[in-house]
């Protein structure tokens, strides 16, 4: 008979569950190192199959039910570097609702500056060191540990707990998330509450992130002898208008809206812009003495963080509309603007069944209030939200968001531990709803 919600949240129950956890904290370690590992680096996205499999050999005989999704034809994918998913799902007693963790197992280069090797699992002073091992393996590793405690605690539960293991976050979740949505994995209404382990802090919940507009602008003249520039056109002197414009007219306007979403840190409370590249005339990769030339075409990447409340179309427009001056007032200069990626900006509730069920998770385990928190970047929670038509799905996890892609990331263990325990309880409260 699966237990009520009473029972399924009874104090006895949770300290056991807390208990499992505690005696399973070297083995939660232990895996997490596993994981770390596994050089998962993208791009191009190593090492992806040997990473699922690691997971899905860990959870089968555990008694979970282990599929593995290509994301096939997916950007990047081929033979040598397969987009490889693993989803493992343990059915409870009789239908009812569906919790799923999700956490991707792809990282970020290593880079310079380490002080251990970053794909060892170095574990020293409490923490857990290494690629990824707050990005978000540390997380991963104690969801599923949360939810192994759950079933060797052979609790009768309704409904199913599911794990994700995805590729590619950190390159747009295109062949990660976003197909496992598009395929009905990560989907309505197969799932009903998602929570994704990023590194946000053991006592935060991530409602959400704002959006992201990433464009190139060229700006076009013509070409001509550097000695007469008056005969050619200059690309640069209008990209240089355009910069004009903008820090004048737009970054002002950008700095006052400002957004409900309780984004962290504060300062990404407003919309921003950054030029995340600009090039203009002869190819930077020449080193000899340049030829005399008036530059023809100058490009721009343009990097807009935008706000719930901003309409995507109005965010392009306030930019094109300054374009369009551009090529007002100096004639002859053309443009061209075209999408490098979109990703909408997206929050759950505040009172969403999984903000609920965190939030007295939180206060249970570490005896304080959650936070509320949103992010300033963006994660995968996009495409479970858009494609998989599912917003309850928030971020919560171990480790700090400012050790992430940075050199000696690491995760603290016993915070992986006690979000270990906040995540059991609150996937109880979630399926005794
Ligand atoms: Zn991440």
């Amino acid at each position: 008979m699966p237990l009520s919600l009473a029972e399924l949240l009874s104090p006895a129950l949770l300290n056991r569950l807390f208990a499992r956890i505690d005696a399973r904290a070297d083995e939660l370690v232990d895996f997490a190192r596993e994981l770390v590992r596994v050089p998962t680096i993208n791009p191009p996205g190593d090492a992806y199959t040997e990473c699922a499999e690691l997971i899905g050999k860990r959870l089968r005989p555990r008694g979970f039910i282990v599929e593995y999704k290509r994301g096939l034809g997916t950007q990047g994918d081929s033979d040598r570097y397969p987009r490889t998913n693993v989803i493992a799902r343990a059915d409870g007693q009789g239908p009812g609702r569906c919790v799923h963790f999700n956490g991707h197992i792809d990282v970020v280069a290593p880079g310079h500056g380490w002080t251990v090797d970053p794909f060892a699992g170095v574990v020293k002073d409490g923490k857990l060191y290494g690629r990824g091992a707050c990005d978000l393996k540390g997380g991963l590793a104690a969801a599923i540990i949360a939810t192994e405690a759950i079933l060797d605690e052979r609790v009768p539960f309704r409904g199913a707990i599911e794990i994700s293991g995805t590729a590619d976050e950190e390159t747009g979740g295109f062949g990660g998330v976003a197909f496992l949505a598009r395929q009905g994995f990560l989907a309505k209404p197969r799932v009903d509450h998602v929570i994704i382990p990023e590194p946000l802090q053991f006592d935060r919940v991530c409602l959400g992130h704002r959006g992201v507009w990433w464009a190139e602008v060229e700006m076009r003249g013509r070409i001509g002898h550097g000695s007469m520039p008056f005969l050619g056109l200059s690309a640069i002197r209008g990209m240089g208008d355009f910069l004009g414009l903008v820090e004048r007219e737009l970054y002002p306007k950008l700095d006052q809206r400002q957004t409900r979403m309780p984004v962290e840190p504060p300062g990404a409370r407003h919309s921003t812009l950054n030029w995340n590249s600009i090039h203009g005339g002869l190819d930077e990769g020449y080193d000899g003495v340049p030829s005399p030339l008036v530059a023809d075409s100058c490009r721009l990447v343009l990097d807009r963080r935008f706000l719930i409340e901003e309409d995507l179309d109005q965010v392009k427009a306030e930019v094109v509309e300054l374009l369009e001056r551009v090529k007002k007032e100096r004639a002859g200069i053309g443009y061209t603007i075209k999408d490098i990626v979109v990703f909408h900006p997206t929050m759950a509730a505040p009172d969403a069944p999984v903000v609920r069920a965190l939030d007295e998770s939180i206060a249970q385990v570490l005896g304080r209030p959650a936070t509320h928190i949103a992010s300033p970047g963006t994660y995968d929670q996009k495409h479970v939200a858009r494609l998989g038509h599912l917003e309850d799905c928030v971020a919560y996890g171990p480790g700090r968001l400012e050790l992430a892609h940075q050199p000696d990331e690491y995760v603290d263990i016993g915070e992986m531990i006690a979000s270990a325990k906040v995540m059991a309880a609150a996937a109880l409260r979630l399926l005794a709803a």
